[in-house]
């Protein structure tokens, strides 16, 4: 009995590893033709594969401009063709990050009519499927056995099984970023702390000679889009050195154990090849605090952050391996990334102001035609709060909307088409003049009246009853550059601002007919008066904090955060926040009733016009009352460099 076993074992083994390798090439292989095919099929157009956002998909799929949609990877990208009505219909083939493949998804593909097709991820011959069906639990037996023989006869236990994880090391080589501290802009403060880094790669000997201990990790921390993998890169450009990148998000796998050999791997490649850098993108995917979540489901991420934990500490003081991490949220990181010897340097990477905005510009328009009296000064005083990432999609889309419009230079018109694109989405087609419309253009006037006449509010820039995005009607406000203070009185106007829709409605219509148009304003006013109250201090019950950081990402803290609060104190808060929102309200409806005839003029004239300007809009409305001086930060401009 026992010797049938052995035998079967000794068989069943050499199958099991050659299904599973043939597994593994065919499922690789599949996965680079996607990506292959697409690339060959563009080649010949003489353009890669554009990658548009998820967001941007669905308008096009609503504008019905979506011909075909191949969904790959079980649901997590696409590539969708789609026509543009701008240039005779040409074909453009996308590429799209998708959430996944959601029943809703795929029921408006249906309604709408376009052809789709979903590829399985792994696609091996039918007669191949059949074959590893009836194997699969030969597979199991056959491990099992070995699992048993092994931890029998040899001291090392059932060790042998976690090899998984070896054959499938994706993280990603550069030898050569090509990327320069040059190509980087407007993050200069970043920039000198980490030149230091380059000399570290560069010249170590100059540190160890004099006994000092070579940093082993930097930690990047800065919102999305601000340049920090792009810093990371130009490091290991400036200092010559490979680039190993792997992000937080890919350790985290299905297989318990995957993630940790993950990071094995990574750092014996790292260490035959010193010196040289390892960035380690969205750390906080596995670097979050241990044991704060709920439920057993952080195994995994615990085992993978000790491995990166102990490789860290393991390798000698100048092995001349630096790790840089990025990430936007360094409040939640393990406080053991962060002890001396881990991840004790750290370098905020912030959107940049205006003078950065203005060099990032000049780096990203190398390549462009720019209209002689489009300057770039222009672009970056009108792009408050735009990253870099931002303001790179922002010359793009310029570039590309000229080229649509058979122009040969970017001019002012396709930078303002392209910045409000890139905040509100793409533009829909005008309302025909009715109810609807005249009921969007009394709330958008209702914004734009009380942004005008309330002191403290930014000015208006634009109203339009031209949709775009979700919304039906917008208007814009020009913000200040300096936005880092916002005083009370700032977020009262804002709050009233936001409510200026409700009450125009609630006003002209009345209360039984004012619509969901509000809906996102009240939300953000909810949003802003709750702040008020909790974070900031700015209620009756004084300048205490009543809540951490509310959006916390991750579930274990939050419930302990709030359940810190107690019900007398909620209901204050409530409270609160009710009197700060029903004050503004009355306010509001005060403004708007006091300037009816006002309303209806700009109102006759926004559905005429369908935009209408800031100045424009205070001209007609001067006509009427007066409109309070603003003060405005006006920035000063230093040429950089
Ligand atoms: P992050 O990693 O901070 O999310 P990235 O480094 O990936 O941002 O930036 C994405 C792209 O945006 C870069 O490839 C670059 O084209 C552009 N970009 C972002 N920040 C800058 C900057 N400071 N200077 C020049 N280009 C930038
Ligand atoms: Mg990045
Ligand atoms: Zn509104």
């Amino acid at each position: 009995m026992d010797k049938k076993w052995k035998v079967l074992a000794l068989w069943v083994l050499p199958i099991t590893i050659v299904v599973l390798i043939t597994w593994q090439i065919l499922g690789s292989s599949t996965n680079t033709q996607v990506s292959q095919s697409a690339n060959t099929t563009n080649q010949s157009r003489n353009a890669p594969v554009a990658k548009i956002s998820y967001g941007r998909f669905l308008d096009y799929v609503k504008a019905g401009r979506v011909t075909s949609v191949d969904i790959y990877d079980g649901g997590r990208n696409a590539i969708v063709e789609s026509v543009d009505p701008e240039i005779d219909n040409r074909v453009q083939r996308l590429r799209v990050d998708l959430p996944g493949l959601a029943p809703e998804l795929v029921s408006s593909l249906k309604e709408e009519g376009i052809s789709f097709d979903i590829h399985p991820p792994k696609t091996a011959p039918a007669g191949l499927g059949i074959l590893g069906n009836l194997l699969f639990p030969l597979i199991l037996i056959g491990g099992l056995i070995l699992l048993s023989r092994r931890s029998n006869s040899m001291p090392g236990g059932p060790g042998q099984a976690m090899q998984f994880g070896k054959t499938k090391a994706r993280f990603a080589m550069e030898a050569e970023t090509g990327v320069k501290f040059d190509d980087v802009a407007g993050v200069n403060e970043a920039k000198q702390d980490l030149e230091e880094v380059v000399t570290f790669l560069k010249q170590p000997e100059r540190f160890t000679s004099v006994g000092a201990q070579i940093p082993r990790g930097v930690l990047l921390v800065g919102p999305p889009g601000t340049g920090k993998t792009l810093l990371a890169k130009a490091i290991a450009g400036e200092a010559g050195v490979p680039f190993f990148s792997l992000s937080g998000s890919e350790f985290v796998e299905m297989f318990v154990g995957v993630g940790a050999s993950r990071v094995r791997d990574l750092f014996k490649r790292a260490k035959e090849n010193s010196p040289c850098l390892i960035f380690i993108d969205e750390i906080d995917a596995v670097g979050r605090q241990r044991g704060a979540g709920i439920g057993g489901g952080n195994d995994e991420r615990e085992q993978t952050l000790n491995q990166l934990l102990t490789e860290m500490d393991g390798f000698e003081g100048n092995s001349g391996i630096i790790i840089i991490a990025a990430t936007n949220r360094p409040d939640v990181l393990d406080s053991a990334l962060m002890r001396p010897g881990r991840f004790d340097r750290q370098v905020t990477v912030d959107a940049p102001d205006i003078t950065g905005r203005l060099s990032i510009l000049k780096v990203h328009s190398r390549n462009k035609k720019l209209e002689k009296d489009l300057t770039l000064e222009s672009i970056a005083r009108r792009t408050p709060g735009f990253t870099g990432a931002d303001l790179a999609n922002l010359l793009n889309e310029a570039a590309i909307l000229t080229a649509r419009r058979r122009k040969d230079q970017i001019g002012l018109s396709e930078i303002d088409d392209a910045v409000d694109r890139i905040i509100a989405g793409m533009e829909g087609q005008p309302l025909v003049d009715g109810r609807s419309k005249r009921l969007i253009a009394y709330h958008e006037v209702g914004h734009a009246l009380i942004g005008s006449l309330v002191k403290d509010h930014d000015p208006v820039q634009k109203v339009t009853v031209i949709p775009r995005g979700q919304a039906k009607g917008l208007t814009w406000f020009s913000p200040d550059d300096d936005q880092t203070l916002i005083s009370r009185a700032q977020l009262k106007a804002r709050i009233m601002g936001a409510l200026g829709g409700r009450a125009a409605e609630d006003i002209i219509f009345g209360r039984e007919e004012v619509t969901t148009a509000a809906g996102g304003d009240v939300q953000q006013v909810a949003s802003m008066a709750r702040q008020m109250v909790t974070r900031f201090g700015m209620s009756s019950l004084g300048p205490v904090s009543l809540e951490g950081d509310s959006q916390e990402v991750f579930v274990g803290r939050s419930l302990m955060n709030t359940s810190d609060i107690s019900d007398e104190i909620s209901k204050q808060i409530d409270e609160q926040v009710r009197k700060i929102v029903k004050k503004c309200y009355e306010e509001t409806l005060e403004i708007v009733e006091n300037n009816r005839s006002a309303m209806d003029k700009l109102v006759e004239i926004l559905i005429e016009k369908e935009t209408m300007d800031g100045e424009e809009f205070c001209k007609i409305l001067s006509e009427y009352t007066t409109i309070p001086e603003k003060d405005r930060f006006i920035p000063v401009l230093q040429d950089p460099k």
